[in-house]
C-alpha cells in the first residue's frame, strides 16, 4: 500500500501497441526487444511479459537475464555488452544466453575455456561509434579465432548507430561500413536502433533492436504515429496557496511572481526523479492544461503555478508529470535531457501500478 500520492501508471496495452508498431515498421525482421535498465524504468518482468511476440530480449548484464530466466521467460537473451568477467562464461551458458563479443579480453576469455556448448555469440562491429566492438581491420581474424574454438559458434555480426536520430551522413557511412564487412560473412545481421527502425528501412537486415520507442517515446525529433506512451507519471496537489506579486518562490529564490499568483504544491520532486534541473516552465499537466512549473524542485515536491486555474483547482487534483497527455520527450527537452534518462530515472519509491 502505498500511501503517497505519486504512481507511474504502467499502461500495458500501449506496449504490445507499440511491438505492433515496430513490427509496420520492419516486417521483414525478426526483433529484438531492448529491455535494459529495468525494461527503460518500466519494470523489466512487467515489459517482457508484454512482449512475449518479440524474438528476443536485449538486456546489459547477466543480473537482467537471470532475473528473466528465473521468471520462466524462455526467449533468447542477449547480453549487449557481453561478459564483465571470465566467471560468467559458465553462468551465461547455465542460462542459455547469448552474448555480445566486443573485446580482445572477451575473446580470450572464451579461448581460455574448453567449453564445447554452441554458443551464439553477437559480434560487435565498431562502424563508428567507438565505443564498443573491433575495428573492420580486426574482425577477419577475431571470426576466425571464434571459429577455432572447441565449441561450435553461431555468429551474428551487429553494430550500434552512433546518430540515427540526428545524422544521415553518419548513419548511411556506418551502414555501409557494416553492410561491407556483412556482405562476406553470411551471417545474422543487427545494426537498427528505433531511430533505425523509423527513419532508415535499409538498415533494418535480419534483427531490428528497438528500445525507447517501445515505451512509445521518440528517439527522433518527429513525433511518431502509432506509437503509445507507456508510462505516466503521476500525482496530486497537496497545498494550494496565494502569493502576492513580487514574492518568490522555493529554494534559491529563483521564480518571482509577477502577479498575485497561486502556487499548488504537487508531491514528487527529484526523489522520485523528477529531473531537479526542470526550469521554470516545464509544463506539467493539471485539469488537462499544461501549467508552468515555478520555482526550483526539491527532493519530494515541486510547486507549479495554476492562477489561471483557480476556478477549478483543489487540493488532492492530479497532475501529470509526463505521459498521457505530455510526452516524457517535451519535459526532456525543457530540462536539456533525452526521455530515456527521465524513464530510466524513475526512483524505486515510485510505485509502478498496471492497467
Ligand atoms: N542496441 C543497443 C546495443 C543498445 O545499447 C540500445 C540502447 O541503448 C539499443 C539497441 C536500443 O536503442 P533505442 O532505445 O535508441 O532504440
Amino acid at each position: 500500500m502505498a500511501y503517497r500520492p505519486v504512481k507511474a501508471l504502467i499502461h500495458l496495452n500501449a506496449l504490445q501497441q507499440n511491438l505492433r508498431q515496430v513490427k509496420t515498421f520492419a516486417p521483414d525482421s525478426k526483433v529484438l526487444a531492448i529491455i535494459k535498465s529495468n525494461g527503460y524504468g518500466h519494470g523489466i518482468e512487467r515489459v517482457a511479459g508484454q512482449l512475449t511476440q518479440a524474438d528476443g530480449y536485449g538486456v546489459a548484464c547477466i543480473d537482467e537475464a537471470i532475473v528473466l530466466r528465473q521468471k520462466g521467460f524462455l526467449h533468447p537473451i542477449v547480453l549487449l555488452e557481453g561478459l564483465f568477467s571470465e566467471a560468467e562464461l559458465s553462468i551465461a551458458i547455465q542460462h542459455r544466453l547469448e552474448f555480445a563479443v566486443h573485446s580482445f579480453l572477451q575473446l580470450e576469455w572464451l579461448k581460455n575455456s574448453a567449453i564445447k556448448t554452441p554458443l551464439n555469440i553477437w559480434l560487435k562491429l565498431d562502424t563508428g561509434m567507438h565505443r564498443l566492438g573491433f575495428q573492420v581491420h580486426e574482425i577477419q581474424n577475431v571470426i576466425a579465432e571464434l571459429k577455432a574454438l572447441p565449441a561450435p559458434v553461431n555468429i551474428h555480426l551487429m553494430s550500434h548507430f552512433a546518430s540515427a536520430d540526428e545524422s544521415e551522413a553518419f548513419t548511411q557511412k556506418q551502414l555501409s561500413i557494416f553492410n561491407q564487412v556483412a556482405g562476406n560473412l553470411k551471417c545474422p545481421r543487427s545494426i537498427a536502433n528505433s531511430a533505425g527502425v523509423q527513419r532508415y528501412p535499409e538498415s533494418h537486415l535480419d534483427w531490428v533492436r528497438p528500445g525507447i520507442m517501445l515505451y512509445g517515446a521518440c528517439a527522433t525529433s518527429e513525433t511518431v504515429p502509432g506509437l503509445k506512451p507507456v508510462m505516466t507519471l503521476m500525482s496530486q496537489i497537496i497545498s494550494l496557496k496565494w502569493i502576492e506579486a513580487g514574492e518568490t518562490v522555493g529554494y534559491g529564490q529563483t521564480w518571482q511572481a509577477s502577479r498575485r499568483s497561486l502556487i499548488a504544491v504537487v508531491a514528487i520532486g527529484y526523489g522520485d526523479g523528477y529531473p531537479r534541473h526542470a526550469p521554470s516552465g516545464t509544463p506539467v499537466l493539471i485539469h488537462g492544461e499544461r501549467m508552468p512549473l515555478v520555482g526550483r524542485v526539491s527532493m519530494d515536491m515541486i510547486t507549479v503555478d495554476v492562477t489561471d486555474l483557480a476556478e477549478k483547482v483543489t487540493i488532492g487534483d492530479e497532475a501529470i508529470l509526463w505521459g498521457q497527455g505530455l510526452p516524457v520527450d517535451v519535459i526532456a527537452d525543457a530540462c536539456g535531457t533525452i526521455g530515456y534518462e527521465l524513464l530510466c530515472g524513475v526512483t524505486q519509491r515510485v510505485p509502478r501500478v498496471e492497467e
